[in-house]
C-alpha cells in the first residue's frame, strides 16, 4: 500500500498501539474506523479524542468487520481466532500488526530507512535490546531501543529523529502479525512455553518467533544451548550470504560467540584473518554477571558485530549498560541477607534463570500461573532452596511441585492475595534466611491477581524490605 488517500482502514483496539496507528493513518488520508471490545470510561475518553480528529470509533464491538474495510491494523495482543479476523479472512482483507504497519511506513518521508536489528525470545528481550542500543551508541551510531520500551516503532520510523540503525524488541504476537518484516539480522534468544493459550500450541508459538529470521541479510543469531532456536534458523528463508551465528556460554566453535576464561570471545566476525578469534569484553563488564545475562550480552554483541561494530564498542557499550528496574535488582542487605527483586520473572523459564544465579535462596514465588507447570523449575532449583514463601492465586501449583521434588525444603504458604501479603512474605522470608543467603522475588507467575503489573509487585517488595531494615 503506497497510496493511503481514501483507503478504508479498520484499527483493532484502542490502546498503546491503536491510538497512534489511527492518528498516523488518518494523517495519511485514510478513512479510519477504530473498533474496540471495551466500552469503559477510559475508552470513551480515548474515543472522544480520536473522534475530534475525524476518526470513527465503535466501542463495545470488536467483533464485527466494518463495511468496506480494505485493511485491518490490529493491536498485537488480539488473538488470531477472533471473529473479526475470521470475517477478514473470508472477505480477503489483509491484517497487519503495529510492527507490520511501521515496517511498511519506513521511508515514507523520503529518507533512507534505518535497518533493524531484531530481538525476540521468551525471556531477555528488553535487556538484550537495551544492551544492543548501548553498544551501537558506543560505536557512535545514531540508534534507539525500540519496541515495548523507550521509543515506539511508529515514532522511530516516522519521527523527526534520524537513526542509522534500530535495536528492535519484538514479541511473538507482533511477529505473528508482521508477514513482510525483513530485518538486517535477528535473534531468538531462547524458547520456552509461554503464551500458549494465545498461539494455540508450542509449534505455532515457535513458528511465530521464527519469523524474525525471514529475509535476514547478514546474520541469524541463535542460542547454541537451545536447539529449537537453531532449528528455526535452518527453517528460515534468508538472503543469500546470510550466516547462522551461534552464541554459547562455553568456548565458541567457528561462527560462534562464547566465553573463554572469563572473556567474551567472537569467532564469527573476525576482522584480522591471521587470528581465529576476537576478544570483545570481560564477563565482569556485564551487569549483573548472571549466566542468563551473559547470554543476553553475547546475543547483543553478535547483532552489533553483524552490523560491523568494532570490539571496543562492544566492551564500552556493555560497561555503560544498566539493567531496568525489577530485573535481578539488588534492593538491600539486611542482617547479611541480600534481597533481590526479579519481579519481571513472570514465567518459569525466567525464574529458573534467576534461581540459577544464586547458591542459597529463600524464594518468594506465586501469582497467576498462565497454565504453566512447575515441576521442572522446582526439580532443577531444589538444591539451591533454603526455603520458599508462596503468595498469590495459583500458589497451590507450586506447593504441589515442591512436595513432589523438594519435600525437605520448608514452605510457608501465605494463603493471601491482598496487598499486605508482600510485607508478610518478606517477613516470613527473613525468618527462613540465614547469613549469606539471598531472598529472591522471582515469582514465575504474572502479577495481576495481586498487583496492577510486575512493576508494582517489585515496588511492594522493595518497600517491604525497607520496612525490615528500618
Ligand atoms: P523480556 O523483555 O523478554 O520479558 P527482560 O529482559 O525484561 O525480558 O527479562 C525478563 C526476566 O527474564 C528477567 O527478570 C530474568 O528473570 C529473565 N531473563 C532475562 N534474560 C534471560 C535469559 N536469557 N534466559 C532466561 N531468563 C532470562
Amino acid at each position: 500500500v503506497t497510496d493511503w488517500q481514501g483507503k478504508h482502514v479498520t484499527v483493532a483496539g484502542l490502546g498503546v498501539s491503536g491510538i497512534p496507528a489511527a492518528k498516523v493513518l488518518h494523517g495519511l488520508g485514510a478513512i479510519v474506523t477504530v473498533v474496540n471490545d471495551g466500552d469503559d470510561e477510559r475508552a470513551r475518553a480515548q474515543a472522544a479524542e480520536l473522534e475530534a480528529l475525524g476518526v470513527t470509533v465503535r466501542l463495545g464491538d470488536g467483533a464485527t468487520l466494518p463495511e468496506g474495510t480494505e485493511l485491518i491494523v490490529t493491536a498485537p495482543g488480539w488473538q488470531p481466532d477472533k471473529p473479526l479476523f475470521t470475517a477478514a479472512a473470508a472477505a480477503g482483507v489483509p491484517v497487519w500488526g503495529d510492527v507490520e504497519l511501521a515496517w511498511r511506513l519506513r521511508g515514507l518521508d523520503g529518507r533512507e530507512p534505518a535497518p533493524w536489528l531484531a530481538v525476540t525470545g521468551t525471556n531477555g528481550k528488553t535487556t538484550t535490546v537495551q544492551m544492543l542500543a548501548s553498544i551501537l551508541k558506543a560505536a557512535g551510531l545514531r540508534t534507539a531501543a525500540v519496541g515495548n520500551i523507550g521509543v515506539s516503532l511508529l515514532d522511530a520510523v516516522l519521527g523527526e529523529e534520524e537513526y542509522d540503525v534500530l535495536a528492535v524488541e519484538l514479541s511473538s504476537y507482533q511477529l505473528h502479525w508482521a508477514p513482510s518484516l525483513r530485518a538486517h539480522s535477528g535473534v531468538v534468544l531462547n524458547l520456552a512455553p509461554d503464551h500458549l493459550d494465545w498461539h494455540g500450541s508450542m509449534e505455532a508459538y515457535a513458528a511465530d518467533k521464527g519469523r524474525i529470521y525471514e529475509g535476514n541479510r547478514v546474520a541469524c543469531v541463535y542460542n547454541v544451548a537451545d536447539k529449537a532456536t537453531e532449528d528455526l534458523v535452518r527453517a528460515a528463508d534468508v538472503e543469500e550470504g546470510c550466516r547462522a551465528v551461534g552464541f554459547t556460554l562455553g568456548a565458541p566453535g567457528p561462527s560462534q560467540l562464547g566465553v573463554v576464561d572469563g572473556i567474551l570471545v567472537d569467532r564469527a566476525f573476525v576482522e584480522n584473518r591471521q587470528r581465529n578469534a576476537q576478544e570483545l569484553a570481560e564477563v565482569s563488564d556485564v551487569t549483573p554477571p548472571a549466566p542468563h545475562n551473559i547470554a543476553n550480552a553475547l546475543a547483543a554483541a553478535a547483532l552489533a558485530r553483524a552490523f560491523g561494530v568494532p570490539p571496543r564498542a562492544v566492551r564500552d557499550g556493555l560497561r555503560d549498560f544498566t539493567p531496568d528496574a525489577h530485573r535481578i535488582a539488588h534492593v538491600a542487605d539486611v542482617d547479611e541477607v541480600a534481597y533481590v527483586d526479579d519481579s519481571k520473572a513472570t514465567n518459569t523459564h525466567a525464574a529458573e534463570a534467576s534461581l540459577a544465579a544464586y547458591e542459597s535462596i529463600v524464594w518468594i514465588a506465586g501469582g497467576l500461573a498462565k497454565g504453566a507447570a512447575f515441576d521442572e523449575l522446582v526439580a532443577r532449583s531444589a538444591k539451591r532452596l533454603r526455603g520458599v514463601v508462596l503468595i498469590g492465586a495459583d500458589r497451590a501449583l507450586i506447593r504441589e511441585a515442591l512436595a513432589r521434588h523438594a519435600p525437605e525444603v520448608p514452605v510457608v504458604d501465605l494463603d493471601r492475595t491482598d496487598t499486605g501479603a508482600m510485607l508478610a512474605a518478606v517477613q516470613e522470608a527473613r525468618r527462613l534466611a540465614e547469613p549469606g543467603d539471598t531472598v529472591l522475588l522471582a515469582p514465575a507467575c504474572a502479577s495481576m491477581d495481586m498487583f496492577a503489573n510486575y512493576n508494582k509487585r517489585g515496588d511492594a517488595f522493595a518497600e517491604a524490605v525497607r520496612e525490615l531494615g528500618a
